[in-house]
């Protein structure tokens, strides 16, 4: 059945991998509509506003997206969203988004390729990043000209909402272990209550084996014992930090996929920007964004189609065929396109 999707076409390399991606989705088989909702400079030019209501009301009504990298830091003030006289204010588009979609988990599947990750090609996890609290909600005073501090803001609802869709997760896709990522030893109240939440839920969930790690463990083992992780649950700041150590032990950012997941909404997006360094030059990996694409075939029920698109990109990873220069090839975003389609109809 063809599903009606909402695409924000991005700004930097975000055209040109966007173009890519949907040929490459359309290559293996995806049947959707697809419908382009101005976000950023595209909005700009159209409205003035970065992320106008007429916008926002669009993405909600479509409910998912796939989404290209958006140029975050080009304006100081945050992005104001306005809605019937009320007007709300986030510290930057992409926070803005997430907010206004009602996004409370960053889902980070992070997996080696044979051929590009070496001793990490049998790496498979993926991370829950909670994104509505911790220290990312902008909670910050200037106590005077040599102290400032910053808020960090932990509640047991949110905390059991991100550890429920973890283990669903897990189930829904056949992975064993849920491990919580916290610092609870130090922050016993903000880390504690993340913590203790995260062990109630588990508890509902007898199939599934459960573990703990202090932060810094988890990134020691991370590096050490890759295999030990599976679905690992994690507060804002921990998990952002976290799945960026976990994409680069597989070899690159730029191969990274993502979701932002709501109650009503799904946002699918690569892990890295919007490269403003290669803009227009047809160099830009499409992989990461052609990975989310993959996870939202999965969401919309085309998981056929997505696995040809992994198994694709997969052959051409492990062959180093027309890969891309920031993976070490010489191609252009335009042949590793057509390499891809070819490939994805061969699986
Ligand atoms: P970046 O990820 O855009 O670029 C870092 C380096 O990686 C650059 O050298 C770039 O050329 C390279 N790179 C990134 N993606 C690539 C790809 N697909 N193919 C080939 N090379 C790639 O990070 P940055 O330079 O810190 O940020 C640039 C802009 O993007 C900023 O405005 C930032 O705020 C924004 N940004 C947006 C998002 C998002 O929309 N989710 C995420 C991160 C950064």
């Amino acid at each position: 059945m063809t599903h009606r999707v909402a695409v924000i076409r991005g700004d930097g390399i975000g055209p040109e991998i966007t173009d890519a991606t949907i040929e490459i989705l359309t290559a293996a088989g995806a049947e959707i509509e697809w419908h382009d909702v101005p976000v950023g400079l595209d909005a700009e030019a159209l409205t003035g506003e970065a992320l106008p209501w007429s916008s926002v009301s669009r993405l909600l009504e479509l409910g998912v997206v796939l989404k290209a990298p958006l140029l975050a830091g080009r304006r100081t003030g945050g992005v104001s969203v306005c809605q019937d006289g009320v007007t709300r204010h986030h510290p930057s588009i992409n926070n803005a988004l997430r907010r206004e979609l009602g996004s409370f988990v960053n889902v980070r599947p992070v997996r080696g390729w044979q051929g590009i990750s070496g001793k990490y090609a049998d790496m498979d996890l993926v991370i829950m990043r909670e994104v509505t609290e911790d220290m990312y909600c902008g909670v910050e005073t200037q106590i005077d000209e040599d102290t400032a501090h910053a808020t960090k803001i932990i509640t047991g609802t949110a905390s059991r909402r991100v550890a429920k869709f973890s283990c669903d997760y897990a189930e829904r896709y056949g992975r064993r272990k849920v491990m919580a990522v916290h610092k609870a030893n130090v922050l016993h109240l903000t880390d504690g209550l993340f913590l203790e939440s995260v062990r109630q839920v588990v508890a509902g969930y007898p199939r599934l084996q459960f573990e703990e790690q202090a932060i810094d463990a988890a990134c020691f083992l991370a590096v050490k014992r890759p295999h030990i992780f599976d679905v690992v649950v994690c507060p804002n700041q921990y998990g952002d930090i976290f799945s960026d150590l976990a994409a680069a032990l597989v070899g690159s950012l730029g191969l990274a996929p993502g979701a932002n997941i709501g109650e009503h909404t799904a946002m699918f997006e690569a892990a890295h920007g919007a490269a403003p360094d290669i803009a227009g030059k047809g160099i830009a990996n499409p992989i990461g964004l052609a990975l989310s694409g993959a996870l939202l075939l999965d969401h919309i029920g085309q998981s056929e189609a997505a696995d040809r698109v992994r198994a694709g990109i997969g052959e051409l990873l492990e062959s180093s065929r027309a890969l891309t220069p920031d993976l070490g090839g010489t191609a252009t975003t335009r042949e590793f396109t057509e390499a891809v389609c070819t490939a994805t109809q061969c699986v």
